[in-house]
C-alpha cells in the first residue's frame, strides 16, 4: 500500500476502505508518512468530504490511537459535554455542578485555549490552588465521592488527533466536517461517558458560520455516536455575540458564580439552563420539563453553587477571591466609551476574542503564558441602545499599551447602526437520532 494511491483515491472522490485509513493514520503517527501527504490527504478530504462509513472508521482510528478511559469504576450514568468552541463560553463550569447537583455523574476533561478561543482548562487554574492534572485514581475518587471532576486532557488521550490538528491548523484544513467531527467525537468516545451532549456553536465566533453547516456538523457527530452505542445530543447555539459579558480566565469564574447564584446575564443564564436539562434528560432523570424544573431548583435553592464549591475544594483550589464583591487584581481598569449613539447591530465575536488575547487572556503560541486576571467584561451587546459616552465594556490588563491596542480590534469589531436589529434566539435548534427540533 502507498500513501500516494490513497491520496489520489481521495482526490478522485472514491471511498476509502479500511485498510487504507487504518494504514494512512498508523502511517502517520508511526512517522512513516510525511507531513506533506497527510497534508494532501487532509486537503483532498476538505474538498472533497468523506462518506458516514469512512468517517466511523477514520474516528475508530484515531480512538484507538492512544489511551482509552474505563470509567467502570465510576457508579451510575455518566454523562459528558463538549462545545466546539466560543469566545466566553464557560458553561463548562455552571452546567458540571447542576448536572451533579441533580443527581448525574459528570466525569470530564476539558482543553486549553488556542487562538480567539478559552479554555475551560486555563479558566478553571485561575482560581487559586485548583488541580486541574490529577492522577486517574484521584479524578475518580472525587467524581465517586463529590460527583463531579474536570481534569485536563490526559496526554496521551488521542494522539492521532493531536498531531493531525496541528497539522490542520497550518494547512487551513481545520474546517472540514468530517474532520471536525471526527476530532471531536474521537476525543469524547475515548473519554468514556455513556451520554454526551454536544454544543455546536454557530456564528462569527465560530467555526460553523451558518445555521445550515452547524445542522450538518451535528448530524454527522449523532451518526458516529450511534456507531459507537453512545447517546448524543447536539444542542446549536448562538455564537455571534460572546456568551455572557465575561471574557478572560478569572473574569469568567466569577460571571460562573454569579450564575450559579441565580444572578449574571440572561444569555448564558438560558444556555446553561438548557444544556444542563438535556443532560439530565439524556440520563433518564425525567421528562424535559422536569430536567428544566429541577435545573431550576438547583440553583435556586444553592445546591449547584455548593457543589461547584464541594468540587474545586477536592481539586485544591479556593472559591473565597470570588465572592460578590470580587475586585480584579489587575494593575490597569481601562474603560472604552462610546463615541456615538445607535445600536449595536452586531459584534465580530472573533475579534472581541483577539482583543482579549491581546490583553493578556489567551496564548498565540502554546508556549505563552496567561494572565489569568486579564480580560473584557461587556457593557454593551448586540441589540443594545448605546449614547454617545456610554461604557460599551471594561478592559483589564498588566499594560496599558496592550489596552489602546486591544481598543483598537474592538472597536473595528462592533457594528453600529441606527436602527434597532432583529432579535436573534440564542438555542436555534437540536439534533437528535431522532431528527431536528428548530426553534
Ligand atoms: N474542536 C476539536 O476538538 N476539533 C476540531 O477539529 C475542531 C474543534
Amino acid at each position: 500500500m502507498r500513501a500516494y494511491d490513497i491520496i489520489a483515491k481521495k482526490r478522485d472522490k472514491k471511498e476509502l476502505n479500511e485498510d487504507e485509513i487504518k494504514f494512512l493514520i498508523n502511517g502517520y503517527i508511526n512517522n512513516e508518512i510525511a507531513d506533506y501527504q497527510m497534508s494532501a490527504f487532509l486537503m483532498a478530504v476538505y474538498f472533497n468530504g468523506m462518506t458516514s462509513r469512512e468517517c466511523k472508521i477514520f474516528t475508530e482510528c484515531m480512538l484507538y490511537s492512544g489511551d482509552v478511559m474505563d470509567l467502570s469504576k465510576i457508579k451510575g450514568i455518566k454523562v459528558d459535554k463538549h462545545s466546539t468552541g466560543g469566545v466566553g463560553d464557560k458553561t463548562t463550569l455552571i452546567i458540571t455542578p447542576i448536572v451533579t447537583a441533580c443527581g448525574v455523574k459528570v466525569a470530564k476533561m476539558s482543553g486549553r485555549g488556542l487562538g480567539h478561543t478559552g479554555g475551560t482548562v486555563d479558566k478553571l487554574e485561575s482560581i487559586p490552588g485548583m488541580n486541574v492534572s490529577l492522577p486517574t485514581e484521584k479524578f475518580f475518587d472525587i467524581v465517586n465521592s463529590v460527583g463531579c471532576c474536570v481534569v485536563s486532557q490526559s496526554g496521551n488521550l488521542v494522539p492521532a488527533d493531536k498531531k493531525i490538528y496541528a497539522l490542520r491548523d497550518v494547512t487551513a484544513t481545520v474546517e472540514s466536517m468530517p474532520l471536525i467531527a471526527s476530532s471531536i467525537m474521537s476525543k469524547k468516545i475515548a473519554s468514556g461517558a455513556d451520554c454526551i451532549l454536544l454544543d455546536v456553536k454557530v456564528g462569527s465566533g465560530a467555526f460553523m458560520k451558518t445555521k445550515e453547516d452547524a445542522v450538518e456538523l451535528s448530524k454527522i457527530m449523532v451518526n458516529i455516536g450511534e456507531d459507537f452505542n453512545r447517546k448524543v445530543t447536539a444542542v446549536i447555539t448562538d455564537m455571534d455575540s460572546p456568551l455572557g459579558n465575561a471574557i478572560g480566565n478569572s473574569l469568567e469564574v466569577w460571571e460562573a458564580c454569579e450564575i450559579l447564584k441565580g444572578k449574571g446575564p440572561k444569555d448564558l443564564k438560558e444556555v446553561c439552563l438548557y444544556l444542563a436539562s438535556n443532560m439530565l434528560f439524556m440520563a433518564g432523570k425525567g421528562t424535559i420539563e422536569e430536567c428544566e424544573s429541577v435545573v431550576r431548583e438547583s440553583v435556586k435553592n444553592g445546591s449547584a453553587m455548593k457543589k461547584f464549591e464541594e468540587m474545586v475544594r477536592a481539586q485544591g483550589g479556593n472559591l473565597s477571591s470570588f465572592e460578590m464583591d470580587y475586585s480584579n487584581g489587575s494593575k490597569v481598569r481601562y474603560e472604552v466609551i462610546s463615541k456615538t449613539d445607535g445600536y449595536i447591530e452586531s459584534m465580530n465575536t472573533e475579534g472581541l476574542g483577539k482583543a482579549a488575547m491581546i490583553l493578556g487572556a489567551g496564548r498565540e503560541r502554546k508556549e505563552d503564558k496567561i494572565d489569568y486576571e486579564a480580560g473584557i467584561i461587556l457593557g454593551k451587546k448586540t441589540n443594545d441602545k448605546i449614547s454617545k459616552g456610554d461604557v460599551l465594556a471594561v478592559f483589564y490588563s498588566s499594560d496599558l499599551k496592550k489596552c489602546k491596542e486591544a481598543e483598537q480590534i474592538f472597536d473595528s469589531s462592533l457594528k453600529i447602526g441606527i436602527h434597532e436589529p432583529k432579535k436573534m434566539p440564542i438555542i436555534i435548534a437540536k439534533v437528535t437520532s431522532d431528527g431536528i427540533q428548530n426553534f
